[in-house]
């Protein structure tokens, strides 16, 4: 029975930004009776000059707990949740929670502790302007000592608590260890939260309500106007987030993947758009063969060569043993009969040159190695490329009519994504051509 569904509903921190956003949340819960978890963020920007709440916070922690001047900060912090306060005419006040939070800034609780006070705060405000229980993610969303999050426990913990509540605001970004310390994710984590609660209460969906209408077939700073991305599945948002596109946390996919819960991306200030759908499995009819084009500049290509490396066993268990020893992940190993390449990110190759070099020489005894510090990498996503013949051609023809050099081609066994190394310089061509040619 359709009353009987649960979603959740996660709005990001510009659609929470001020007392505006409110009204068009509480509309927007209002109209589905299956909306019965929300997750807020804390207040984000009203406009690009503005500053993010979560901001504001880390500076004020850093300088009430240095002995610094934080009051100015504090009271604009005070000030943004009391203008929406007004603005909706709520009875509530937060003048406890402010004391609460001065004192434990001056007796150094710690930045986490003091950037988990926007959603917190967010979320008490929230559950009184919708009239929905607020349940503090401390104690719910559980990590240990050192900060590591416990999906299990907080599986368990969670969703115990909520299938008590019927409607209930749970703040995002943070949860506590046993002993009430208060950890948070990394920055844009309520997504993880809004996943996390997901899984907790068996949800059928989780909504995340944004400020974009879903994600886009390409960079929309590179390419004008780009498709909408009507649905993909997780192994696709996995390549695309991975490769730039940054419209969800990376880790909030992982709860829900393995629920087999859907996420719908959607836009708050269009609440009628159809938004981007992230599932397990996409029906034929709906395949595209192309899905997304994505990429990130900087990256340093590292060629070793030695005659009858085919024939020498463990080479390739010895190269990659050279770079685990300095503690990096090899992004892609294109390779042929006597050589082997090495793509890893130009700042960590840098930061670590000279150990690599010497590791690789040790382990390997090369007879040449070779670097090339200009590489960026474009990828194309397309679940559909494994069924469609010529899409390879279509995109190599591309480039070469944009006169784009393509330096190396790396292409997943799964074929669900065909990356290709280009220079930095040519980023931009190569991803402009890519969707003129697969995408228009
Ligand atoms: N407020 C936190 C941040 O700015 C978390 C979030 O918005 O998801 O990173």
């Amino acid at each position: 029975m359709a009353d009987q569904k649960i979603k959740v509903a996660k709005f990001g921190g510009s659609s929470l930004a001020d007392a505006a956003q409110f009204r068009k949340v509480k509309e927007i819960v209002n109209a589905d009776p299956a909306r019965r978890y929300i997750v807020p963020s804390a207040p984000g920007k009203r406009d690009s000059g503005d500053e993010k709440v979560t901001d504001l916070l880390y500076r004020c922690y850093e300088e009430a707990s240095s002995g610094g001047r934080y009051r100015r900060i504090l009271n604009k912090i005070r000030g943004r949740y009391q203008e929406i306060i007004d603005d909706l005419g709520l009875e509530l006040s937060l003048d406890r929670e402010f004391d609460l939070i001065e004192r434990a800034f001056l007796e150094h609780a710690g930045a986490e502790y003091a950037a988990s006070r926007g959603e917190y705060l967010n979320g008490i405000l929230l559950a009184a302007w919708l009239g929905y229980e607020f349940v503090d993610a401390a104690g719910g969303i559980r990590f240990d000592r050192n900060g590591n999050f416990e999906d299990e426990r907080t599986n368990f913990f969670l969703g115990d608590r909520l299938r008590k509540v019927e409607r209930a605001v749970i703040p995002g970004f943070y949860g506590s260890d046993d002993a009430g310390n208060i950890h948070t994710f990394s920055r844009g984590g309520s997504d993880v939260t809004g996943a996390v609660v997901a899984r907790a209460v068996g949800a059928d969906l989780y909504e995340n309500w944004t400020d974009v209408p879903g994600f886009l077939l390409a960079d929309p700073g590179i390419v004008d106007n780009p498709k909408k991305i009507d649905v993909m599945t997780f192994g696709e948002l996995r390549e695309l987030s991975y490769r730039g596109a940054t419209v969800l946390h990376e880790e909030a996919v992982y709860p829900v993947r393995r629920e087999g819960i859907s996420i719908h991306i959607r836009n708050t200030n269009h609440p009628e758009q159809s938004g981007t759908v992230i599932c397990r499995s996409i029906l034929p009819e709906e395949t595209v063969p192309v899905t997304g084009i994505a990429g990130k500049k900087n990256f340093t290509g590292i060629s070793i060569a030695k005659n009858r490396m085919n024939a020498e066993v463990g080479f390739c268990k010895r190269l990659l043993e050279a770079f685990e020893e300095n503690g990096i992940v090899c992004e892609h190993l294109p390779s042929g009969i006597d050589t082997i390449s090495v793509i890893l990110p130009r700042d960590e190759f840098l930061a670590k040159q000279e150990n690599i070099m010497d590791s690789l020489h040790r382990h390997l005894r090369p007879d040449k190695i070779e670097i090339d510090e200009d590489m960026a990498l474009v990828t194309v996503v397309g679940k559909g490329m494994r069924s469609v013949c010529g899409i390879a051609a279509r995109f190599f023809t591309a480039l070469g009519d944009a006169g784009v050099n393509i330096k190396m081609i790396d292409m997943g066994s799964n074929e669900i994504n065909c990356t290709i190394g280009v220079s930095n310089r040519d980023f931009e061509t190569a991803i402009r051509a890519l969707y003129e040619a697969l995408a228009r």
